[in-house]
């Protein structure tokens, strides 16, 4: 609490007792703990599987789905993310083996996910993941001696919060209810807006306005509605600086 709110809360304290009152006890606010580098994250799953939607549609990735979200977008798909209580808490440390093993088996990526996983300080996490994953110059390149396989972290966030952590390619999927921070404008490699209603494509194009790093533009219709469907598809005939997003692994029924 800050010096000024506590201050604030004595004076409304004493003000409140009468005159001959013995003087109240007061008790400390609780002072919130620094986040320790070691901390455990709330998780609602994590898997390996193909990314279903965006630039990256198709490649293979490891998910991290981070719980706890107060954006409260009505089509949300991801509702039961939203409590992070309900959800276990997962040291860093088991993540990043988690995340080894998945880019041993496969994964080009790891994705942070959520729920708002800017909610959460990312920076020890990012820091945990660089840390289990060898660089891409040690990644054994395949028997056909390929390209060095790249091995990224990626960020799914609607930008709502400052951002934390240091990613490789950040997808921002802003909400017209609540609009994102301009620093997440400014950092975003692609930018997805989901739609369902007409306002959505004006507010598209103004954030697209917004974002400095001419980010990758996708329009993504809202899961199960045709009226989205329609004028997602209709804007980007008309647009050629913009492409469709779909949500590939709800349409073949896969994670
Ligand atoms: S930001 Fe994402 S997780 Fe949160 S309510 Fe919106 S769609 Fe759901």
């Amino acid at each position: 609490m800050e010096f000024t709110a506590e201050a604030a809360r004595l004076k409304r304290l004493s003000a409140a007792a009468p005159a001959n009152a013995p003087l109240p006890v007061i008790t400390p606010a609780p002072v919130a703990a620094a986040t320790p580098a070691s901390a455990a994250l709330p998780v609602v799953e994590t898997f390996h599987s193909l990314q279903g939607e965006g630039l990256h549609a198709g490649r293979s990735a490891f998910f991290i789905r981070l719980a706890g979200c107060t954006v409260g977008c009505a089509w949300c798909d991801t509702k039961h993310s939203w409590p992070e209580i309900a959800h276990p808490q997962r040291t860093l440390s088991a993540l990043a083996a988690e995340a080894r093993a998945a880019q041993e088996a496969g994964a080009a990526f790891v994705v942070i996910t959520g729920g708002e996983p800017l909610h959460h300080d990312l920076a020890p996490l990012c820091s945990a993941l660089r840390q289990a994953i060898p660089s891409p110059a040690q990644v054994d390149t395949g028997a056909g001696g390929g390209l060095p396989r790249p091995w990224a972290l990626h960020l799914e966030t609607s930008g709502v919060d400052p951002l934390s952590g240091r990613f490789d390619w950040i997808t921002l999927s802003p909400k017209r209810h609540r609009p994102p921070r301009e620093e997440l404008l400014a950092a975003c490699q692609e930018l997805k807006v989901v739609v369902e209603a007409e306002a959505d494509l004006f507010f598209a194009e103004a954030m697209a306005l917004q974002a400095v790093q001419a980010p990758a533009l996708l329009l993504q219709p809202a899961w199960d509605s045709p009226r989205g469907q329609e004028l997602a598809i209709a804007f980007v005939r008309r647009h050629p600086a913009w492409r469709l997003s779909l949500q590939t692994h709800k349409w073949l029924g896969v994670r």
